[in-house]
């Protein structure tokens, strides 16, 4: 399953809380859990670090929209009169009087009280490397120490009811035109390819045009044309996605207008055979060149179909047949053994997707094979 945003963020932070009631706060937590401009200041407060953000920066104007999350942290940080991180958490929640108490300080101390002045008097500029020297450094690392474990439990009780977080507001399915997806042509909207995170979908330069597919039988031992159609893809280019690369989270499925998942339904390519092998339930590529041949080793359906072209000769193979010809006239040259008749459009299909990964005109990781 795959979970991002607001769900996990709250899932996250819960578990930070739970990790802290047993730990305290001797482990630094590196979180990374639904984080967007509204929350990125309020876990800043929790003292975690680093915090680190992947699906929002997937959104619409990517990396651009971090700025937003420091520009709320600045407006915070300034409303409360802090410059550094430190004094922000001491500031945040409202929770170092209380951790004060917890850590039990002497309130008769002149230091104690210039601290405490400085927490409630509004306009007055907190500095943590102030506090390290009015507390000393030992007193004001615990106390520090004590707020980061009041502000968790703090934010996780408003988190974990806030609507923004809850059930209702996160149960809305994805949006989706109700076609599904096919090998070929979609809405060519683009969004999976920003979108994964692994960089593992892209645009497949397969011009449009329409190939004629041939059928071939074998009838007293002689090959003939049984059937003609007409493969058609009229989109500017195709989507691919690299095997290698992706991890199935299922982002890319989220995005996509269409059902299926692109990562399922598109072309997709694997980086050496033993990869391929390997993944024997996903239909897919691995395309091989060497200096005597170049090899097409496809999956469709569950089938597996290979090419081989030498020269102008080639061979090709699928579940129940195993054929030769040439290039250029098939129907005059082909030979070999069928148990039935054999449709050409799976190696059209092929020789498309092996012209496309060899063109050297675009680059592609399946171009480096
Ligand atoms: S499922 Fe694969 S292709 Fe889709 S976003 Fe995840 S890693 Fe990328
Ligand atoms: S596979 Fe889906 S998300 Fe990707 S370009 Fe096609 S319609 Fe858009």
């Amino acid at each position: 399953m795959y979970l991002s945003g607001t769900p996990l963020h709250v899932l996250g932070i819960n578990l930070v809380q739970q990790f802290r009631e047993r730990f305290g706060d001797r482990f630094p937590i590196s979180f990374s859990a639904g984080i967007d401009r509204t929350n990125f200041a309020d876990t800043v407060a929790l003292g975690l670090t680093p915090i680190t953000v992947c699906s929002d920066l997937l959104k619409v104007g990517g990396y651009s929209r971090s700025s937003s999350y420091f520009k709320e942290l600045n407006t915070r940080m300034d409303s409360l009169g802090v410059s550094d991180i430190e004094s922000y958490i001491f500031k945040a929640y409202g929770n170092a009087e209380q951790a004060l108490r917890n850590i039990v300080i002497d309130y008769g101390d002149e230091s104690v009280n210039a601290f405490r002045k400085s927490l409630q008097e509004s306009g007055s500029q907190l500095k943590f490397s102030q506090v390290r020297k009015t507390l000393g450094a030992e007193i004001a690392n615990n106390l520090l120490s004590e707020v980061k474990l009041l502000n968790t439990i703090t934010y996780v009780e408003q988190a974990t009811v806030h609507k923004r977080y809850g059930f209702e507001k996160n149960s809305t399915p994805p949006r989706k035109v109700g076609s599904m997806l096919e090998l070929f042509d979609c809405l060519t909207c683009d969004k999976c390819i920003p979108v994964c995170p692994n960089d593992a979908n892209f645009a497949l330069h397969i011009p449009p045009g329409e190939t004629e597919v041939l059928e071939f039988e074998q009838r007293s031992d002689k090959w003939h044309i049984k059937d003609r159609k007409t493969l058609k893809l009229e989109k500017k280019y195709q989507i691919g996605n690299f095997a290698d690369f992706c991890n199935e989270c299922g982002n890319c499925d989220i995005f996509c207008p269409e059902d299926g998942g692109p990562f399922v339904l598109k072309p997709r390519f694997f980086g050496n055979l033993e990869s391929f092998q390997q993944f024997s339930s996903h239909d897919g590529f691995f395309i091989e060149k060497n200096n005597e041949a170049e090899k097409v080793y496809a999956r469709f359906d569950g089938n597996e179909y290979s090419l081989s072209i030498k020269g102008e000769y080639i061979s090709y193979s699928g579940p129940d047949f195993n054929i030769r010809f040439s290039k250029d006239d098939p129907m005059n040259t082909i030979s070999g053994e069928a148990k039935s008749s054999v449709s050409f459009e799976n190696y059209e299909i092929m020789q498309m997707m092996k012209t496309a990964v060899t063109d050297s005109s675009s680059v592609t990781y399946s171009s480096f094979l």
